[in-house]
C-alpha cells in the first residue's frame, strides 16, 4: 500500500471554486498556501458544460484576486429580459463577456500554478472518511490525510456524496446546444446582445432560455441553453417536459434538436439551511450551491474562495476545525447575501402565481428611466454598481495581471 501524504489544506476540484479558493489563500495566507494540494480529475484544458458568462460581478472577482483575462471571449453590450411578447432592454459597455469555459479554469489554473502552488490533474478522488484528526482521501493515484479539505468539485460532489452531506434537493437542470452561425445573418449577433427568454415559465420552466453569440475556437457561434431552476415545489402549473419546451423554442430558431447535439448538467443553489460545513469540511461553489435565479455560477463559486480563506486562516489561527462559524460568515458576506436576494426573487418568479404582476413589472422595466434600471441591476449584481462598495461595483483599484 502506498504510503499517506500529509496536507494541511486540499482542495478537491479545478474548476472556479477550487482556484479562486487557492489563489486567495495564497494572497492571504502564503505560508499555508504553499502546502496545499489541489487535486482536479481532469487535465487542462479540459471541457466544462457552460453558457459562458462572466457577469461584472464576475469581473469584480477577476479583480479582487488581481487578475485579468487574457482569453478570448465575445463582448456583449445588450441584455434583452423577454417574457412572452414583453420585452425589456439594459444596454451597458461589456455588461457580459462570453468565454470558452476550457480557456477560462485553464487560465485560472495557469495564475495557481504560477504561484508555485501544487496542483495534481488527472488525480480523481475517490472515496472520503472522516478521522478525529482531520479527512482521509483515497484518489486514484495514492492516499492523503487532510486537516482540512475543501470540496470544490462541482454539482455532483464526491465529497458531497462520501460523507453523507444531508439537503440533496436544489438542483436545478440544464440543457444546451452550440451551433455555428454567420454573423452577418444573426441580429443578436451583431447587435452583441444576450437574450433571457423568462417565456418558457408559461410552460411550467421555472427558469428561462438563452441566446448567447460566442466564439467556439475562434468560429462564430451561439450558445444556446435552458435552466429549470425547480425551486418553487408547489408550483400552480404543472412541471414542464424540460427537453420538449427546449425543442420547441430551437425550432423558432430554425434548429432541429433531433440534429443538434445537446447536452445537460445540473446545478446546485444555494439555500439558507443546507449543510455547507462539517468539521475538517467545507463546501465551495456548485457543491455548496450557487445563484437560483440565473444558474449564474462562475462569479459565485469564485466568491466562495473569498469566504473560504477567510474560514481556513481563522480555524489554523485558533486550531478550532469545527467551521461552525462559516455559515454565519457567508450568510454575513456579500456572496450570502446576494445568494439569498436571488433565491427570494427566483421563488416569487418561478412560481408564476400572480402572472399580471409579473406582466406589469416587464413593462415597468420597460419603461423605467436609465438610473431606475441600472439601481436594480447593481441590486442584483448584473450591473456594477454607482458608488464604491456597493453590489455589483468593479473595485477598480485593485491591478490586474496578464494571464496569458
Ligand atoms: C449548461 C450550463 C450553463 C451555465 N451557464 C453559466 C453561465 O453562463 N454563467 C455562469 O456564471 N454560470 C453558468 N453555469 C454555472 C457554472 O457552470 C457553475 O456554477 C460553475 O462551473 C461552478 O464552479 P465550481 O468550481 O463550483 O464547479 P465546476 O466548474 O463544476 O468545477 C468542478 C471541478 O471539480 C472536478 N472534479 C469533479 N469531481 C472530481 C473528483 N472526484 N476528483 C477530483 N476532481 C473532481 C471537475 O473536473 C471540475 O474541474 C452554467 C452551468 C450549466 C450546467
Amino acid at each position: 500500500m502506498s504510503r499517506v501524504q500529509s496536507h494541511p489544506i486540499i482542495i478537491v476540484g479545478g474548476g472556479p471554486a477550487g482556484l479562486a479558493t487557492a489563489l486567495h489563500l495564497a494572497r492571504r495566507a502564503p505560508a499555508l498556501a504553499q502546502n496545499l494540494l489541489l487535486l482536479e480529475a481532469q487535465t487542462y484544458p479540459r471541457p466544462k458544460l457552460c453558457g459562458g458568462g462572466i457577469t461584472v460581478h464576475g469581473e469584480e472577482q477577476l479583480a479582487r484576486l488581481g487578475i485579468r483575462a487574457a482569453v478570448p471571449s465575445f463582448s456583449v453590450n445588450r441584455l434583452v429580459f423577454r417574457l412572452g411578447r414583453r420585452e425589456f432592454a439594459v444596454t451597458h459597455p461589456a455588461a457580459m463577456r462570453v468565454i470558452q469555459r476550457s480557456e477560462f479554469d485553464a487560465a485560472l489554473a495557469r495564475a495557481v500554478i504560477a504561484r508555485g502552488l501544487a496542483v495534481h490533474t488527472g488525480e480523481r478522488l475517490l472515496d472520503a472518511i472522516a478521522t478525529p484528526t482531520g479527512i482521509e482521501l483515497h484518489t486514484s493515484h495514492g492516499q492523503y490525510h487532510a486537516r482540512v479539505v475543501i470540496a470544490a468539485d462541482g454539482a455532483n460532489s464526491v465529497v458531497r456524496r462520501k460523507l453523507r452531506f444531508t439537503s440533496e434537493d436544489g438542483v436545478a437542470r440544464l440543457l444546451r446546444v452550440l451551433s455555428p452561425v454567420n454573423p452577418q445573418q444573426e441580429p443578436i449577433w451583431q447587435t452583441r446582445t444576450a437574450v433571457f427568454d423568462f417565456s418558457c415559465i408559461e410552460q411550467g420552466i421555472q427558469g428561462y432560455a438563452w441566446d448567447f453569440p460566442c466564439y467556439v475556437d475562434g468560429e462564430p457561434c451561439m450558445n444556446r441553453g435552458i435552466f429549470d431552476s425547480r425551486i418553487a415545489a408547489r408550483a400552480p402549473l404543472p412541471h414542464g417536459t424540460l427537453k420538449h419546451t427546449f425543442g420547441d423554442w430551437l425550432a423558432e430558431r430554425d434548429i432541429d434538436l433531433a440534429q443538434a447535439q445537446l447536452e445537460g448538467h445540473p446545478v446546485r443553489w444555494f439555500q439558507r439551511e443546507a449543510e455547507i460545513a462539517r468539521p475538517h469540511v467545507l463546501l465551495a461553489g456548485d457543491a455548496a450551491g450557487v445563484d437560483a435565479l440565473f444558474a449564474e455560477g462562475i462569479s459565485y463559486a469564485m466568491e466562495y474562495g473569498e469566504v473560504i480563506a477567510e474560514s481556513v486562516c481563522a480555524a489554523f489561527t485558533r486550531q478550532d476545525f469545527s467551521f461552525t462559524d462559516y455559515r454565519p460568515r457567508l450568510l454575513r458576506h456579500r456572496l450570502g447575501r446576494l445568494l439569498l436576494r436571488r433565491a427570494a426573487l427566483a421563488r416569487a418568479l418561478y412560481r408564476h402565481r400572480y402572472p399580471p404582476l409579473w406582466g406589469l413589472f416587464w413593462r415597468l422595466a420597460h419603461y423605467s428611466p436609465r438610473p431606475v434600471q441600472r439601481a436594480i441591476g447593481a441590486w442584483l449584481a448584473v450591473l456594477p454598481g454607482t458608488r464604491p462598495g456597493t453590489d455589483g461595483q468593479s473595485p477598480a483599484a485593485v491591478p490586474g495581471e496578464s494571464w496569458t
